[in-house]
């Protein structure tokens, strides 16, 4: 099957079908584009530094940013935050079912709990009224390493965490309340897809996928970049959130490479560089490194090509919108397949910038 048939079949035939759910605007499920979802680090009583980190994820390109709200202070400071910012916000509780209802009032898009954690009927009844008040839906999230006691041994952990999600879920339903994500992770990678599958081969609820807890940002990544695309190319998932002991940022920009690998993002410049080798002219690693730090924003799908000599280098840039093939003292330029100059070693991060803000305005 040619790359455009499957890129068509991924975005459209082959996804499958989940109810509709809106998040401030964002629509998740029913075939929507795949949105980008990470979480401040920072905590929302450092209200000035946490607008700032979410300004930052906002431009980054993250569609909803997830704020910890754990106190009545966490609520106070999500008043102010949520005039300062205008992406959609989720709330994320854990237990108190008041911090919830607070949190819907303050103004956030989505709540992130466990109805089963919050207590008595009565309780969640009243953060569903809340949610229905506002117009905002719930995610359920299942985390493998906070199962309900009595699903902890059984012996799959996948069937486990499905269960737990059913259970989440008939007590939203039993409220008359159907405007519901789930995620299913876990920080093993096959105990995340087994589970994904297992719930998307009998629900239609939008799935909110993720590795969890996977580490560091090299490892995170991998693990996130395995777990989500092995779904995304069944057809599985709504929107994605990368975990990773790192910049929040970092996740944002690993999400938006996983889409664009998996062909479901078309937005912005695409970076393909060379390994190196004994052959290479220039330093493409420290030009790559820094090139990759100021690369401008664009709506458009850019490809970009830097390569480390003109044995196997003109190949690539010419293929690329815009393409560079390190030569004697800097790099040959391409664009759009034709020769069209040289630039030194010595300016060529800026240089390359450069061109390419020119092509983007062309
Ligand atoms: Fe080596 Fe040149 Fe290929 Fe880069 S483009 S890996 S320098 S042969």
């Amino acid at each position: 099957m040619p790359n455009s048939e499957l890129k068509e079949n991924i975005k459209k035939s082959t996804r499958k079908h989940t109810r509709l759910v809106d998040v401030g605007g964002v629509l998740i499920g029913s075939g929507n584009i795949i949105s980008i979802q990470s979480m401040l680090t920072i905590p929302l009583i450092q209200t000035d530094a946490a607008i700032e980190q979410a300004e930052k994820l906002a431009r980054a390109g993250c569609d909803i940013i997830r704020v910890a709200v754990p106190n009545k202070r966490s609520v106070l400071a999500l008043n102010e935050f949520r005039k300062a910012i205008s992406t959609p916000i989720v709330a994320d509780i854990h237990f108190n079912y008041k911090l919830a209802i607070a949190s819907a009032q303050a103004g956030v898009d989505k709540l992130r709990i466990n109805p089963g954690n919050i207590g008595s009927s009565d309780k969640v009844a009243e953060v569903v009224s809340a949610a229905k008040d506002h117009s905002i839906p719930i995610r359920i999230g299942v985390n493998a390493g906070s199962l309900p006691q009595d699903l902890i041994d059984m012996p799959d952990r996948a069937v486990a965490m499905v269960e737990a999600a059913k259970r989440e879920i008939a007590i939203l339903e039993s409220n008359n309340f159907e405007d519901i994500v789930v995620s299913l992770k876990s920080h093993d990678v096959l105990t995340t897809i087994r589970s994904n599958r297992l719930f998307a081969n009998e629900m239609n609820i939008p799935l909110h996928l993720g590795v969890t807890e996977a580490g560091s940002f090299v490892t995170g990544s991998v693990k996130n970049a395995i777990g989500i695309s092995t779904l995304l190319l069944d057809g599985i998932g709504d929107t994605i959130r990368v975990s990773l002991t790192s910049d929040p940022v970092d996740e944002v920009v690993v999400a938006k490479n996983i889409l664009r690998s998996c062909g479901l993002y078309s937005k912005g410049i695409e970076l393909v560089s060379c390994p190196t080798c004994g052959r290479k002219r220039v330093d493409v690693e420290a030009v790559v490194n820094e090139v990759e730090k100021n690369l401008p924003e664009t709506d458009r799908h850019v490809t970009l090509a830097i390569m480390g000599c003109e044995v196997n280098g003109p190949g690539e840039a010419r293929e690329a919108d815009i393409g560079f093939a390190g030569t004697a003292g800097g790099f040959i330029v391409f664009k759009k397949g034709q020769i069209c100059g040289k630039i030194m070693s010595q300016n060529a991060v800026s240089e390359i910038i450069r061109i390419l803000k020119s092509f983007l305005d062309d």
